[in-house]
């Protein structure tokens, strides 16, 4: 590579990475992907999601009959985050929504269909696509596929960017190594950063957001925040560095993610009282802290034969049957036992849901979400809370510019959980699927930009 010419530099291959190379390579820029895990197809963050991307007023929608607009799901956004996400990201995401699902499943053939059957806490509308298994793994495949078709888009690995000198009007140099010591210095015109978030670093996630310090990290383990570091050298604006996607329910000790879909379907947490401990439908992300805080950690996830139906079209739900994590009880008395909570306590809980469900009493918790009531017998997992990955990062602008004291950085370019999310601060603001949207909206963005200053 030393001495070639090299357009766009992309670093990392996850769904940032792959969506930043694709768009760049339609504008005819030679890309180089340098990827720093050779194993990234089943350990980076896209990868191990569950390949959910929403879209406000996708054709998708359309053809099912769904009344939704980009302004829908920025308003969605703005009241997920207190109003705390970053406007000018949020109104570019949200807006270009609708022609990125596009342009994956007519450019890059990604198999997309709408989720109907049910609603991910804060969207008030159908909005999210998946594929059919609901597996990350099986969505960068298709890009991966892609980019392999593509005679522009070089992919190299195992390579890491791990420093890049930039001159105030442009990039000098950027340095690549590999794992054998090998190093090389090149100088592509621009350079996107798809690295992901720092997740996987203990005293970064101490530093900037201990409240899920020391919990269970379940995201890719080379998010160790790379592009936090280089930016940092160059003076880069970054911002929400508190914020972050957390998960109340990853089995435990199997650490395989509980879809959210069994709680929006009815289902509930209790812990090891038998009690339950807040209202679960406001959100997957915020419930993790409060998981946490239950006796041991823990809390079991209980649901019934209709929710387990409902759920085993997710591929995470199909690995919790394959490693027999799911207890089932014929009734509260034995359910009792495999929690280990007291059966009186238990058995009022259970009453209570009930009661909630049909329409009988008020929920204590204020939950007005329930489907249908639970009925024996019940299905139990044991799970814990998680941090999966970080949304703060390098400030970008609408075009995934990085940013400098509110200017763009010439030719630099942050996308995915390398960059700052639309997720406002701290777990609350996350909205299902706006993980994906911004690594894969912000890829396209930034590959697709000219690197002129407009
Ligand atoms: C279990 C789970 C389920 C999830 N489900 C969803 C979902 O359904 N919808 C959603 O929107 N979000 C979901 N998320 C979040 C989503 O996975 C992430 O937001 C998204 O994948 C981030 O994409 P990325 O490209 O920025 O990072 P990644 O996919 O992690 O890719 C980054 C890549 O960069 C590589 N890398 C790191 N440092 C360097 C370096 N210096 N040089 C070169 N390469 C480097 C890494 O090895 C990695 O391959 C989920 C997360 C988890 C953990």
């Amino acid at each position: 590579m030393s001495g070639s010419t090299i357009d766009v530099l992309v670093a990392g291959a996850g769904a940032a990475g792959m969506a930043a190379a694709l768009a760049a390579s339609e504008q005819g820029s030679e890309v180089v992907v340098v990827e720093a895990k050779e194993t990234f197809r089943l350990g980076s963050n896209t990868a191990m999601s569950t390949s959910m991307v929403p879209a406000g007023g996708s054709r998708w929608q359309r053809q099912a009959g769904i009344d939704d607009s980009p302004e829908r799901f920025y308003s969605d956004i703005m009241a997920k985050t207190k109003a705390a996400a970053d406007p000018v990201v949020a109104r570019a995401l949200t807006r270009l929504a609708p022609d990125l699902v596009a342009w994956m499943a007519d450019s890059a053939g990604v198999p997309f269909e709408l989720v109907t059957d049910f609603q991910y806490p804060g969207h008030s509308r159908d909005r999210c696509l998946a594929v059919a298994d609901r597996a990350g793994s099986t969505l960068h495949r298709h890009l991966l596929d892609e980019v392999a078709r593509r005679p522009e888009v070089t992919l190299i690995t195992p390579m890491r960017l791990t420093a890049l000198e930039h001159d105030g009007s442009q990039i000098v140099s950027v340095r690549l190594e590999t794992p054998d010591g090998g190093r090389e210095e090149v100088t592509p015109h621009r350079v996107v950063l798809a690295t992901n978030g720092f997740g996987a670093r203990q005293d970064l996630v101490a530093r900037y957001i201990p409240e899920i310090e020391g919990a269970l990290y379940h995201g890719g383990d080379e998010s160790t925040g790379d592009a936090l570091a280089i930016g940092e050298l160059l003076n880069a604006d970054v911002g929400y560095l508190d914020a972050y996607q957390g998960h109340g329910s990853v089995a435990s000790p199997h650490g395989i993610l509980v879809t959210w879909a069994t709680v929006m379907h009815g289902a509930v947490l209790v812990n090891t009282s038998g009690e339950r401990f807040g209202d679960e439908t406001t959100g997957y992300s915020e419930y993790a802290v409060p998981v946490l805080k239950q006796p041991d950690g823990v809390a079991w996830v209980v649901f019934d034969r209709r929710i387990d139906r409902a759920c085993r079209v997710f591929k995470d739900y199909q690995d919790l049957l394959a490693a027999d994590a799911i207890r089932w009880s014929k009734g509260t008395e034995e359910l009792a036992g495999v929690i280990g909570a007291p059966a009186a306590s238990l058995a009022g809980t259970l009453i209570a849901v009930e009661e909630a469900a049909v329409g009988d009493s008020d929920d204590s918790f204020g939950r007005t979400l329930w489907e249908e009531p639970l009925r024996p017998p019940y299905g139990s997992i044991k799970v814990t809370g998680a941090l999966f990955h970080t949304q703060g990062g390098l400030r970008v602008d609408g075009n995934a510019r990085v940013l400098r004291d509110g200017d763009p950085i010439p030719g630099l370019y942050a996308a995915g959980g390398a960059a700052a999310g639309i997720s406002g601060h701290g777990a609350d603001g996350y909205l299902a699927g706006n993980g994906l949207l911004s690594a894969l909206g912000l890829g396209y963005l930034a590959g697709r930009h000219h690197g002129t200053d407009d």
